[in-house]
């Protein structure tokens, strides 16, 4: 069984304000693209890689894996317009013997050994996918304009990361379709009646956004080494 992943980091990260696209944004000396990129190529479970990049920035992607030792990377390709089009142009490049192919933004760099694995169980077990997810916290409200419509009930609401896991066959399939409005690859797989599990996520597996969260990630990147 082989397991491919795709690594998301076609987007132009415009709250981030910085003078690259996100994924090249600095994280202490590296790429923020360095850390995921490194630790699903250290990863077992993981076969082969691809990188989906901004238009110009595919080179860079692959001479940073050769800095890294990444060696199963085996692509990176231009990304589309929105994230479900870069994932589907970087399933397009997964060898079509691939099994299992997890999913994951380069947003995401904090990623743990054993969420690859949570992830990737349920698809040995009948589960057409997993996601990583954590409970919610806050009181969610729906609001409309500056005013709020309705309060949510919290209980049975989870924040959902990457990466998401998927039996390859389906994740192909639910990619086929009009995938524009779709903000993650669990959500097209669902509206083609496919069975997702949920599974533990990570705290720490938080997505950079702003540039207050790359120093955050930035403070607990140092503290891990500092350990
Ligand atoms: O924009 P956002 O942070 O939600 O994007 C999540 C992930 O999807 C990021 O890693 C980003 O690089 C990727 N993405 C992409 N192509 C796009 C938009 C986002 O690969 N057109």
């Amino acid at each position: 069984m082989t397991t491919w992943a795709v690594i998301v980091a076609a987007g132009s990260g415009d709250r981030l304000a910085a003078d690259r696209p996100k994924a090249f944004a600095r994280l202490g000396d590296r790429p923020l693209l360095a850390e995921s990129l490194e630790r699903l190529d250290r990863s077992d479970w993981i076969d082969g890689i691809v990188v989906v990049c901004p238009e110009g920035w595919e080179e860079p992607a692959i001479l940073l894996a050769e800095e890294l030792g990444a060696s199963k990377v085996a692509q990176a390709v231009t990304g589309g317009a929105s994230r479900a089009e870069s994932v589907r142009l970087g399933v397009n490049e997964v060898p079509p013997d691939a099994v299992a192919l997890l999913v994951h933004d380069a947003a995401r760099p904090l990623l743990a050994g054993d969420v690859i694995s949570r992830v990737l169980e349920p698809l040995g077990e009948g589960w057409d996918g997993s996601v990583p997810a954590l409970s919610v916290a806050d009181t969610i409200k729906r609001v409309e304009g500056e005013e709020v419509a309705e309060t949510l009930a919290r209980d049975g609401l989870m924040v959902v990361q990457t990466p998401q896991a998927f039996v390859a066959d389906v994740l192909r399939a639910a990619l086929a379709g009009d995938v524009v409005e779709a903000t993650d690859c669990a959500s097209l797989v669902e509206a083609h009646g496919g069975r997702v599990k949920v599974v533990e996520g990570d705290p720490l597996l938080m997505k950079v956004t702003t540039p207050q969260d790359l120093a955050v990630v930035e403070a607990l990147l140092a503290e891990a080494r500092a350990a």
